[in-house]
């Protein structure tokens, strides 16, 4: 079984490729006893859902609007 050291490992190299069929049972095993690491994968797609909204925009040229707002309203 995993520890949360390989599982948060597989959880990371899943944003990069596509998990072997063994990796996914394993890690599919762990989060369903550990809050932890299903935290952990949530957050990991978060943080990838967020880079690709960050890419499409900059993309389309407007990736710094929210930040320039942000400056906008806090001038100091
Ligand atoms: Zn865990």
């Amino acid at each position: 079984m995993l520890n949360c050291l390989e599982a948060t490992r597989l959880i990371s190299i899943r944003q990069d490729r596509p998990l072997t069929a063994a990796e996914v049972v394993r890690l599919r095993f762990h989060l369903l006893i550990c809050a932890g690491c299903r935290r952990c994968s949530q957050q990991f797609s978060w943080l990838d859902h967020q880079a690709a909204v960050y890419a499409h925009r900059a993309d389309q040229g407007s990736a710094g609007d929210d930040l320039q707002r942000t400056e906008e309203n806090h001038p100091d």
